[in-house]
């Protein structure tokens, strides 16, 4: 670990930035944009790069920008993330500068993401001199379900400086839970993996009145939900925990017919790689074998959602350091437990040590405990906090680079 200093004098110079980060931001939420292609987005982010000493590149399967900063001098390289996309949400929140695309909404706060790692690469930028290594900055679409970060990845953004990167870093920003300005973060799981599991249940359809002639999906289908809750409690350790949620169940059409399928589809969570490997054979098992005890079959369809975000034990450590140095030691606060959320830098961080954190952004005049929580149409975020997010990540790729 570097034992040298951090720079504190980024604080300053990134709050100088704060009117220019402040509007890149408003011009992003008011044209939202989805998925994995984001045009406008990506267009903006260059306009907002320009004239800086940056090699791009554009993506070919999404429109990501990957950026390379070079210092002056050789060394290892790191990255910095910062995803783009909003959400399928229309916006219903008075913010003078709301989005104004009916159903898109920048509800996870992306938008601070962008404009924050844009003030991280000015940061940067004016360095360079002292510099010995590179940095590549990831603007990634596609972080809602898309996979953006694994596309990133196979178009060899962790090789985008013609060396592995050593680090990887990214913010995420809240809109509740946490007091603006402040980083929060843990080693080891940040957050969980999330898969689905859809359960069709085939049996025999036939009269209410005489269910020994049928083969009843319905009541199967009730026993495969309880199953699921008990091999939760029952195969899991209790300190690495599985949540199953069956949130979908339909059967029939009326209550004298039984119906010949009924089906579940249920989200599962995971925080450790070890359960996350080993559940979907162990919720498959359950679903068939109870539907075979009773002589009926179901049928699973299992996908794999975003694996789960660990973040290295060393980085986590040097993500909070350079946090309380840059911020003063009431910028960070432990974060106790992981998020059960998913999130696709957990691609990034299975292939490089790195650090994923949090970074309040509950507007003042807001309560944390009960502000709208991020993917809220009513979702809020503290402009204040975007200086705070370019020091930050321009301080922890300093201090990587100062290690050799
Ligand atoms: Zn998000």
């Amino acid at each position: 670990m570097s034992g040298a200093a951090v720079d504190t004098r980024l604080v300053a110079e990134a709050q100088a930035m704060g009117a220019e980060l402040t509007r890149l931001r408003h011009d992003l939420h008011r044209r939202p944009e989805v998925g994995l292609h984001l045009p406008l987005t990506q267009q903006r982010v260059l306009e907002a790069l320009d004239g800086l000493p940056l090699e791009i590149t554009l993506g070919r399967a999404l429109t990501s920008v990957t950026a390379v900063l070079r210092g002056a001098r050789p060394g290892p390289a790191v990255l910095l993330r910062g995803d783009m996309d909003g959400l399928p949400v229309t916006e219903q929140t008075d913010e003078p500068f709301r989005s104004e695309i009916d159903g898109a909404m920048q509800a996870c706060g992306h938008d601070l993401h962008v404009a924050g790692l844009v003030g991280a690469a000015k940061l940067l930028a004016a360095r360079r001199e002292e510099i010995a290594g590179s940095v590549v900055l990831m603007f990634q679409p596609g972080e809602e379900g898309m996979h953006g970060a694994r596309h990133m990845i196979e178009e060899g953004v962790l090789d985008a400086a013609g060396q592995r990167v050593v680090g990887a870093y990214g913010l995420h920003v809240s809109a509740a839970t946490t007091p603006a300005g402040v980083v929060t973060g843990r080693p080891g799981t940040a957050m969980a993996a999330s898969d689905q599991m859809y359960v069709t249940v085939r049996g025999r359809g036939g009269h209410g009145s005489a269910p020994h002639r049928a083969a009843d999906p319905v009541t199967v289908a009730a026993e495969i939900v309880l199953a699921l809750q008990t091999a939760v409690t029952r195969q899991f350790d209790a300190h690495d925990p599985v949540v199953v949620t069956v949130g979908r169940l339909a059967a029939g059409t009326v209550d004298n017919v039984i119906p010949e399928t009924a089906e579940l589809d249920a989200t599962v969570r995971t925080f450790s790689r070890d359960h996350h490997a080993v559940v979907p054979e162990r919720l498959t098992r359950v679903a068939e074998h109870v539907a075979a005890a009773h002589g009926l079959t179901a049928e699973v369809r299992y996908e794999r959602g975003y694996p789960v975000t660990v973040n290295d034990a060393d980085e986590a450590a040097r993500l909070e350091r350079v946090s309380r140095e840059l911020l003063g030691d009431d910028g960070f606060v432990p974060a106790v437990n992981p998020i059960a959320g998913a999130e696709d830098f957990s691609y990034v961080l299975e292939q490089v040590p790195g650090a994923f954190f949090f970074l309040g952004a509950t507007p003042p005049e807001l309560d944390p405990a009960t502000a709208p929580y991020n993917h809220s149409a009513f979702a809020r975020f503290d402009d204040a906090v975007l200086p705070t997010a370019a020091a930050v990540l321009a301080g922890v790729a300093l201090d990587r680079l100062a290690q050799g």
